[in-house]
Formats: C-alpha cells, structure tokens, sequence
C-alpha cells in the first residue's frame, strides 16, 4: 500500500511517501515570510502553500522513487488549523485522487500528532493500547487516552493558552524571533534553570493554564529591565533556561497526576515542543525512576510534516475509512472528531 500524505493546516507545506508503515519520503517546504511579522499571517500563508504545493508533492514522489499511478489513496489534513492553508491542501488532494481514481482520507491533524508514533522505526518503540498522550503543540495542550487508533479520549487541557504559545510569546518578550521556542530551548542549554523563579498555574487537576505564567514573566522582565536596561542581555540564558524549567515542571505534574488517576504507565508525548530537549530528558527520567515506559517522538515527527498524516492516512485506508469529495476542510476540529 503506497499513501500520499498532504500536510497544509498552518505554515509548512509538507508530503510524505509511505509504503505500509514505512517512511518513503517526507518533504516540508518552511514558510521564511512570516518570522519577520512575528506569527504566522493567514494570507501569506495560503498564497505560499499555493506556490509550494505542486513541487513538495512532485519532490515527495520522487525521493519515493514511485509514479502518482502507483499511489493507492490520498490522505490530507481536514483540520483543525488557518483555513485559507487548509482549503489549499484539500483542493489539492481531491483534485488528484479524482484524476487518479483512487480513494481520499481526511485526516484529523490532531489525531495525526499523536499516531505519528506509530511509522516504523528502528530506533523507537511504539505505544501499546492505552496509552496516555501529552501533546503539546502551537495550539494545543492536552492529555490523551488513546485506546485504539481511532478512539481518543481528552483527560485534561489548557483553558488558555498552549505551551507552545507559552514559549512563544516568553520569547517574543525577550525580543527573539518567532517562532521562540527552539530558540528557548537552544539558550537554555546553557543556563541555570533554578535562576529565576515563576509561579505555577493553579487550575484543576489534569488541566493546564500557561496564560498567567506568560503575563508574570513580562512583569518579572519589565521589573529587571527598568533597573537594568541590559537585564535581558547579560541574563538571557539564564531566563531562557528557568522558564523551560517552569513549563517542565508543570508538564511533569500533570503526567504524574494522570498516571495516578489512570494507573496508565505508557507515556508518549506528541506536538511540536515534544522537540524540546528538557521535557525529552525529563520523560525520559521517568522510566528509571517511576517505571513508566515512554514514547519519544523521532524529531522529525514533532513539529508539523506530512509522514504524520500518511499514517494515519495508513490505518484509515485499511479500516476503509474513506472520505467522501463532498467533505470540506474544518478549522476547528477536536482530537476526538
Ligand atoms: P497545532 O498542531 O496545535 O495545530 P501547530 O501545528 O502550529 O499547532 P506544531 O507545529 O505542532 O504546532 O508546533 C509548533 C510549536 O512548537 C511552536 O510553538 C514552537 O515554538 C514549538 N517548538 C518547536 N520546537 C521547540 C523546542 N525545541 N522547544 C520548545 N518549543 C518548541
Ligand atoms: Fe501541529
């Protein structure tokens, strides 16, 4: 079984090749524009998704080394995310497999983030069912059952902002680049992560609230800045590397909550700040030390592509969970839909 996967919800094109469960291709095309207006705008994004999406796909098949003929089913992502991106990978996608009369799958992005762990890998393992998902991504932070492929229960999640956003914005404060998070990550390698403490969120038990964290490091930044214009400069690896801490931690609570709740020990973490090297190395610790058994996403799979979306795509073409050509793309979209 050969899928196409098309992956166009917010700013990377992206399409991967699998054979099976196996990786073929996976060809992301970044969007450079928006890094200077510091987010992502809509409009640039759908009008560069039009001018990518022919040649990714056309390289995807290529590294594949397969012809379009060859493919037995397109899948793309349906939602949720900006609908001007949606709408071009969904046009795209029913246009081809009409002319190749072949079979078209939607597929949920959000369920997608957490069934990436399941292409072949040698170096991984991959999740027994049930098993507990923390995905944290751009838009999301939430804590997952999955019980079977398709039968996702939502335990807990953020009522503001998600994680990702958390680290956003901390580094739009510091005046870095969007999007901040990697670079977070990147200056607290070599900071103390106990130089500066944030207050954590009090919100009930699997739930998470990053929105406050966010306004207490502006105030705690404003506050140092007045007494010392260059606070930021000469302290930055520092802030950098208690921030990622504090947002750690939190994460970390919450999944010793649900395992308490659940009695549930295989962890797997999902999302694009599943790329973070603290909350890596941390999830890792737990298995010696709590004996859970994790699930590290390879980081290629973490942020946005389409390989995630191929394999879902996968277990839907064989549960012949095929999509009709009425169906239309849905910027909002729950991981249970
Ligand atoms: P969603 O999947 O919820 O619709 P999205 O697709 O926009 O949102 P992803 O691509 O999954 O989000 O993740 C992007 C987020 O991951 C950004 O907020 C980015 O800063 C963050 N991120 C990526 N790498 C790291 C890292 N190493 N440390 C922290 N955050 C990171
Ligand atoms: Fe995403």
């Amino acid at each position: 079984i050969y899928i196409l996967g098309i992956e166009s919800s917010c700013d990377d094109t992206s399409a991967s090749v699998l054979k099976n469960n196996e990786i073929l291709s996976n060809v992301t095309a970044n969007q450079e524009v928006h890094s200077k207006y510091g987010g992502v705008v809509p409009e640039l994004a759908s009008r560069a998704h039009q001018q990518n999406i022919v040649p990714v796909v056309q390289q995807a098949l290529v590294q594949a080394n397969i012809k379009k003929e060859e493919l037995s089913a397109i899948a793309f992502t349906k939602g949720p995310g900006l609908m001007g991106s949606l709408l071009v990978g969904t046009s795209f996608a029913k246009s081809l497999a009409m002319g190749l009369e072949i079979p078209l799958l939607d597929v949920n992005h959000m369920q997608a983030h957490i069934l990436a762990h399941f292409i072949k890998n040698d170096t991984s393992k991959i999740p027994p069912f049930p098993f507990i998902c923390l995905t944290i991504s751009g838009g999301h932070t939430q804590i997952v059952k999955v019980s079977n492929y398709f039968d996702f229960e939502i335990l807990g999640e953020t009522i503001d902002d998600a994680v990702g956003e958390a680290f956003d914005k901390s580094a739009k404060i510091l005046g870095l680049p969007y999007p901040g998070g990697p670079l977070i990550d990147k200056y607290a390698q070599k900071g103390n992560p106990k130089a500066y403490k944030f207050s954590k969120p009090k919100v009930g038990d699997l739930d998470f609230s990053f929105s406050g964290l966010k306004t207490g490091i502006l105030y705690f930044i404003q506050r140092e800045q007045k007494n010392n214009p260059n606070f930021i400069k000469e302290n930055l690896f520092d802030i950098c590397a208690s921030i990622q801490h504090t947002i750690s931690e939190i994460l970390m609570d919450k999944l010793k909550n649900t395992v308490k709740q659940t009695q549930i020990k295989h962890i797997a973490i999902a999302g694009g700040v599943s790329a973070n090297s603290e909350i890596r190395k941390r999830l890792q610790l737990t298995e010696k030390h709590f004996g859970w058994t994790t699930y590290i996403p390879k980081f290629e799979y973490t942020t946005d592509n389409a390989a995630m979306i191929a394999i879902t795509g996968y277990y839907k073409y064989i549960n012949k969970h095929y999509s009709n050509v009425s169906v239309t793309a849905k910027a909002r979209l729950k991981v249970t839909e």
